[in-house]
């Protein structure tokens, strides 16, 4: 007989009401009448269930970076982050270009995976920019988007091909804005911090022509363009340029842009190496701005491991990138909810429902019938930011030992748990108590 889970006394994260959800066979079912033979109930004591959070973009780094996450770790990492599914980025090695490896990558993550992972296939052959990837064979195989992401499209005459033949997929393309001449041998943000330092800028401008130039094809093609990791004022004032321009135009950014400036590169600091930079107070303000006014259409972390060894070289050597997944909820929570820039609900609207009509992904609610991926978190519990203990492989934060509001208890994906808390106990029991139908 089938396990019958009760969270008792969650708090539902859209209505703010005292709800008991009940999940069985995987997916979310009535609250039973009756006693069941095997049921175990999760007393959530006031936390906050919610529909499992969605990243629309992850690095895995497998095939062939299995030094610095695999598909096994990385998900195990989005599992206690909350997470029930991933979109992973194609520059891994080989570049995920062909249908064989967009089913490859479905394959591995079929079955053993801790979150459903969705890939994004390349645009370009190898993503070096020459060559447009087989667009429609990859969505058949079951691409979610495309993207070159690590690399820009430097070429604009191929970024409006590729729009024009991934439209009639459907499909956004995902568009790393980098123009590959203006950010040079640049490693941090162009300004006071890298003249400080004696490193070489790159300045915003890199990014917020890029973000000019697509927004004008997906206008010329008719294609979809969704603008990943956005850093500067300038780009989210173009991102809502194309939004009152009514074109096909999404974007997103990621926690350290609305938390950080440059300044925390501080003397070298590796962990605050990513790309795009760190950037300005004045671009941290743009940013909640635009994610409290809705310009934004998702959060996301840009979750990008790399082993101790290479984050550990000289801050011009390292790569860039910093890990995310496990410490986006509480950001999002510590920095974005609980100085009032957003609403609980929408926080998490903008990890969960906005993703998911991004990609076009299964919807997920608390409601009978729904797939039980789910996850159930204390907004309240503070807690310390300890690399140490991360499940990704990667080890590069900017935020380690920082003290963050936000704790994932539990996470679930079709009714199984990916996730728990050491401090989460259930209580077993043949007979369900009277009221717990409530
Ligand atoms: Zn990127």
């Amino acid at each position: 007989m089938s396990t019958l889970t009760l969270f008792q006394n969650a708090t539902h994260w859209r209505t703010g009401e005292r709800v008991t959800i009940a999940v069985e066979d995987g997916v979310v079912v009535p609250i039973p009448r009756r006693g069941h033979e095997h049921a175990r109930v999760l007393d959530a004591r006031g936390a906050v269930l919610a529909p499992g959070l969605v990243d629309l973009h992850v690095h895995l780094r497998e095939p062939g970076q299995s030094a610095k996450e695999t598909i096994d770790s990385g998900t195990r990492a989005a599992a206690a982050g909350g997470f029930t599914a991933v979109a992973c980025m194609p520059n891994t090695v080989p570049a995920v270009d062909s249908p064989a490896w967009v089913e490859w990558v479905r394959h591995r993550t079929g079955n053993a995976a801790h979150a459903r992972v969705y890939p994004i296939a390349a645009v370009t052959v190898g993503q070096k920019g020459g060559q447009l990837a087989p667009l429609m064979a990859m969505a058949r195989a079951g691409a979610v988007a495309f993207s070159d992401d690590g690399h820009p499209v430097a070429s604009a005459a191929m970024m409006r091909r590729a729009l024009e033949y991934a439209r009639p997929t459907g499909l956004p393309i995902v568009c790393h804005e980098e123009d590959p001449e203006l950010r040079g041998e640049g490693v941090m943000n162009e300004g006071f911090t890298a003249t400080r330092l004696g490193l070489r800028g790159i300045p915003g401008a890199a990014e917020s022509v890029m973000c000019r130039r697509d927004v004008d094809l997906a206008e010329l093609t008719g294609g979809r363009v969704h603008l990943a990791h956005l850093s500067t004022a300038q780009s989210f004032e173009t991102l809502r340029d194309a939004r009152r321009r009514g074109l096909p135009v999404t974007g997103e950014t990621c926690p350290h842009y609305w938390i950080l400036t440059d300044e925390a590169v501080g003397d070298y600091d590796t962990n605050a190496k990513m790309n795009p930079p760190l950037r300005t107070a004045d671009d941290v303000r743009a940013c909640i701005a635009a994610i409290a006014d809705g310009t934004v259409d998702c959060l996301v972390t840009d979750h990008a491991p790399h082993t101790p060894d290479e984050k550990n070289r000289p801050f011009s050597e390292a790569p860039f990138g910093v890990v995310g997944l496990e410490t986006a909820l509480a950001l999002t929570i510590t920095f974005l909810v609980e100085p009032g820039h957003v609403s609980l609900a929408r926080a998490i609207e903008l990890w969960t429902d906005a993703p998911r009509r991004i990609f076009d992904l299964p919807e997920v609610d608390l409601e009978p019938g729904s797939v039980a991926d789910l996850v159930l978190f204390d907004p309240r519990s503070e807690w310390t930011v300890n690399p140490k203990l991360f499940y990704s492989k990667g080890r590069a934060t900017p935020f380690a030992g920082w003290t963050v509001r936000g704790r994932v208890l539990a996470t679930m994906m079709g009714g199984r748990f990916t996730h728990l808390a050491p401090d989460v106990e259930f209580e077993h029991q043949l007979v369900l108590p009277a009221g717990a139908a409530t």
